[in-house]
């Protein structure tokens, strides 16, 4: 098991498998994008294959997500889901991506044996996607999204990120379009993630407001608080059910305290919480010859320290060094 000093054991395993991405969100990395990792520091696809086996047959993670940067960008995406689902106990296997090239792939990935989606969406407008990502790719992540769910990745899952001045007005017409076609929405708090250091709490459209707009517009009513479990959103019926819409808080509503999280990042780092300021190192033991026991050794002790929480909220905050591109959301 992978336990922590608080209780918590962590189930869920989040691989990044590359930092690179094909947009440049403002709360994520600047317009000119970011210095990548060099390729050799990479894990290649046996080296994850590998690392996530050890999770599932000797540290109890049950659920793996590939994140990234945008894990598409990852031409060995479909082998490396399929290696997960040959796996025993077979984990539950998800994505989480930007949605371009999701046209392409969402029915090989659906093959290979991924299970759930969440596809990032955070404005409907093009001009506003332009502005936000510096790149004008509204219409591929609406196909990826109708691939998705044609592909039988269902219910796919949007998360949206609503910035003060630039999409904040958007809050009900993404609920609005998602209803409209099955997806199932969940907005984020923006976290102090971004390779800028820019995130300014001022700026951040806190979940309060999130439901005060949507509440204008739909009668939410909150769902059953014993099937949030561990996840992150808070959820609520729209207009009696069965749609729903979730929040996640967080920052002003920290779920610290079930997290079920740990992340491997795309050079072989354990970070046993995203806004963790220590790192434990896979890779270079893996590489100089360290059995299977010893890496699952390494990666215990490093689960083992996670502290309470992320700190947000506490005078002495500091962001991690890495950005989130190179974390894995
Ligand atoms: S901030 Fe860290 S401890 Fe809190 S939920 Fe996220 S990963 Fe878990």
């Amino acid at each position: 098991m992978l336990a922590d000093a608080y209780g918590r054991v962590a189930t869920d395993l989040r691989v990044s498998l590359t930092d690179r991405c094909n947009l440049r969100c403002s709360y994520c990395m600047p317009p000119e994008g970011l210095d990548w990792l060099p390729k050799p520091t990479l894990l290649t696809d046996d080296e994850v294959a590998r690392l996530v086996r050890i999770g599932v047959e000797r540290l109890g993670i049950t659920e793996v997500r590939y994140t990234g940067g945008e894990p598409l960008l990852r031409r060995g995406l479909p082998g490396i889901v399929a290696r997960t689902a040959e796996l025993h106990p077979r984990p539950e296997i998800s994505l989480t991506t930007n949605g371009i090239g999701l046209d392409r792939l969402a029915g090989p990935l659906r093959a290979a044996g991924l299970d759930r989606i969440n596809v990032s969406l955070d404005t409907l407008r093009p001009d506003v996607f332009r502005s936000l990502s510096h790149r004008d790719r509204l219409g591929d992540v609406l196909a990826g999204l109708a691939a998705a769910a044609a592909a039988g990745l269902v219910p796919v899952k949007v998360n949206a990120v609503l910035m003060r001045g630039l999409n904040e007005g958007e809050t009900a017409p993404l609920l609005r379009f998602c209803l409209e076609h099955g997806y199932e929405l969940r907005f984020i708090e923006q976290m102090p993630l971004d390779a800028q250091h820019g995130w300014r709490r001022e700026n951040m459209v806190t979940a309060e407001e999130i439901l005060d707009a949507l509440s204008a517009e739909f009668t939410l009513t909150p769902d059953d608080p014993q099937a949030r479990g561990s996840a992150p959103a808070e959820r609520f019926l729209v207009g009696g059910g069965p749609a729903r819409v979730g929040v996640i808080g967080s920052v002003t509503r920290p779920f610290c305290g079930a997290c079920d999280r740990v992340r491997l990042t795309a050079d072989g780092q354990v970070r046993n919480c995203l806004f963790a300021r220590e790192e434990s190192n896979l890779r270079d033991p893996m590489r100089s010859g360290a059995d299977d026991e010893e890496l699952a050794g390494i990666w215990r002790r490093a689960v083992a320290a996670k502290l309470p929480g992320h700190g947000i909220n506490d005078p002495g905050f500091l962001q991690p060094s890495r950005p989130m591109s190179a974390i894995g959301g």
